[in-house]
């Protein structure tokens, strides 16, 4: 594939996860924003500021360097240091999914840890890492998600949302969905005075067997 094919696929796919988030109900129309690194380079193609996720074209794409260097496009997202910071460190990342799901953040306003309780949940996530509020955009918020990154492909920003991360866009996508599943499930057994269940720990590092 060229470059420039390439560069179409991959905001083809953001895109499609763009549509389906809002679809889902996962966001409402603008709550996040998505990105991908430029495979091969220390460059990402971020949402810009202001989009509708369900709405994305082409032009709606920022190109920055993980310095913030602009390199073209319109203006990026003001989160686009939380994207650049998780690349920095994680160099098994292509994909960034950033979004403000309700049930993710109803546990953690709960003061409750997501449970990771079905096959999906652990085949996907089984953990994730969670940052204390700091302002969208904020230097010390994207410093202190990109190093809970490092434990974890999915990580709680309180107040704010969460990011999940990916070697794909697809991947990304799958932890983005498995994190706020699994978030309702946590939910819906709190409400259901459950405060125990989870999956057998004897089980967590074998749960598929072929
Ligand atoms: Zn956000």
């Amino acid at each position: 594939m060229t470059d420039a094919a390439l560069r179409r696929n991959l905001l083809e796919q953001l895109m499609d996860a763009g549509r389906l988030v809002v679809e889902r109900g996962l966001v409402l129309a603008s709550g996040g924003n998505l990105s991908v690194r430029v495979p091969g380079t220390d460059t990402m193609l971020v949402t810009a500021s202001g989009t509708w996720l369900d709405r994305l074209r082409p032009g709606d794409f920022a190109e920055l360097t993980l310095g913030g260097e602009h390199r073209g496009g319109p203006r990026p997202s003001v989160e686009w240091r939380l994207h650049a910071r998780t690349y920095a460190v994680r160099a098994d990342v292509e994909a960034v999914v950033h979004l403000h799901p309700q049930h993710v953040l109803l546990v953690d306003l709960l003061g409750e840890r997501i449970r990771f309780t079905t096959l999906d949940h652990r085949f996907y996530l089984g953990s994730a890492g969670r940052v204390p509020f700091a302002p969208a955009g904020s230097i010390e918020l994207a410093e202190s998600a990109a190093q809970a990154a490092q434990d974890h492909d999915a990580v709680v920003l309180a107040h704010h949302g969460c990011s999940t991360l990916g070697a794909t866009v697809e991947m990304a996508l799958r932890r983005a969905l498995n994190l706020e599943e699994a978030a309702t499930m946590t939910y819906r057994l709190l409400l259901a005075g459950n405060h125990e269940a989870d999956f057998p720990e004897e089980w967590r590092d074998r749960i598929i067997d072929v």
